[in-house]
């Protein structure tokens, strides 16, 4: 605190920015990125981010909160720079899918802009969707994969595409150094119990004892990465020499399908739920599974966290979040 104006001082130490700090994966980066003792301006919209989240951090030294929306210039000084601004989860994304798409090309020009203006070394969240139906099992940074231009999802798909894009034209251009991250599936405490990730759905629906919902049959493949592992990754790849930029794929190459997941769900909750199935949403693609060799020889990365220990501490998050929540609800 400052003796004078009782305002939290903000340090001179090495400063960073992370654009969708209120939210799941910028929370647990803020937190990580403070414990290393770093400056932290999160920048948020709070479109899908929380102040719960943001409470969390609030209190803590060298930690600030600028809510701001990335499609406008920003101004703010950092050497590092992680852009994860963009709704992830399909529900929130389609809800203003312009929005979607500005959010990835203005926000990624403006924050390319600012890393120009600030020499800072800048991070891309893109994402396993650049890779859309793979026709490649399983995906390698060198497929160009087969995503609908023109499909509901393709305002993200296409969005962290045309990112991705901008980044490298920045850096040939401008020799700006850009790290960009294709992060696939990940999980843990702070997903938000109603965006409609599988992971986040089955936990909630198996601790409230109701039908556990399977998008067709379940037998389409998906590879959980814990939040923990891919922080680790975020943090790792800032420290790569200037001339790797990736793409990189950042997730767990173990691969199960989701009835499976929900198996598993089933026994860590002793839920009495049933699985019920409903129909395949449009464009849901049916294989996803990182290779993820460049990641280990660039960056000595590999996730640690077996899927069963990270669903127990997601597992126990939303437990304590739903009996707050009920518990508030009843006084
Ligand atoms: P999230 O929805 O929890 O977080 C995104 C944050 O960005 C939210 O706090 C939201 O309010 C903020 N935001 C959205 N639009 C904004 C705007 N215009 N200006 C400022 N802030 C804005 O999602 P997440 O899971 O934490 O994902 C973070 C990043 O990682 C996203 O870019 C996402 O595309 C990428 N990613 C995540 C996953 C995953 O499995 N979680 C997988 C692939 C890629």
């Amino acid at each position: 605190m400052d003796a004078a104006t009782g305002k939290k001082r903000f340090g001179t130490g090495r400063r960073a920015l992370v654009t969708g700090g209120a939210g799941f994966l910028g929370t647990h980066l803020c937190q990580r990125l403070l414990r290393d003792g770093w400056q932290v301006t999160a920048v948020d919209n709070l479109a899908t981010g929380s102040m719960d989240n943001v409470a969390a951090l609030r209190d803590q030294p060298g930690y600030r909160f600028m809510r701001h929306d990335v499609t406008e210039p920003l101004n703010v000084a950092a050497e590092r720079i992680f852009n994860l601004a963009c709704c992830a989860s399909p529900v929130h994304y389609q809800e203003d899918p312009i929005k979607t798409m500005r959010t990835c090309l203005d926000g990624a020009a403006n924050l390319l802009d600012l890393a120009r203006a600030n020499n800072a070394t800048i991070f891309q969240a893109s994402t396993s969707e650049v890779y859309g139906e793979p026709e490649v099992h399983p995906q390698h940074e060198s497929y160009r994969g087969a995503v609908s231009t023109t499909g509901p999802r393709a305002c993200y798909d296409e969005g962290k595409r045309c990112a991705e894009t901008l980044f490298f034209d920045y850096h040939r251009l401008h020799g700006t150094r850009i790290k960009v991250g294709r992060i696939f599936n990940t999980y843990g405490p702070r997903m938000q119990a109603s965006d409609g990730r599988v992971v986040s759905n089955l936990i909630v629906q198996a601790l409230r004892n109701e039908p556990m919902t399977l998008n067709g049959d379940g037998s389409q493949t998906r590879s959980f990465c814990y939040v923990d592992d891919l922080v680790e990754a975020m943090v790792r790849i800032m420290d790569t020499p200037d001339d790797f930029t990736g793409p990189v794929n950042l997730g767990n190459p173990s691969e199960i399908t989701v009835a499976e997941l929900a198996e598993i769900i089933i026994r860590l909750t002793g839920t009495r739920s049933k699985i019920v199935h409903r129909k395949m949403p449009v464009d849901d693609p049916t294989r996803r599974c990182p290779d993820i060799s460049l990641a280990r020889s660039a960056m000595d990365w590999q996730p640690v966290v077996p899927l069963e220990e990270g669903l127990q501490q997601t597992i126990a998050w939303f437990d304590r979040c739903l009996s707050e929540s009920e518990l508030a609800t009843r006084e």
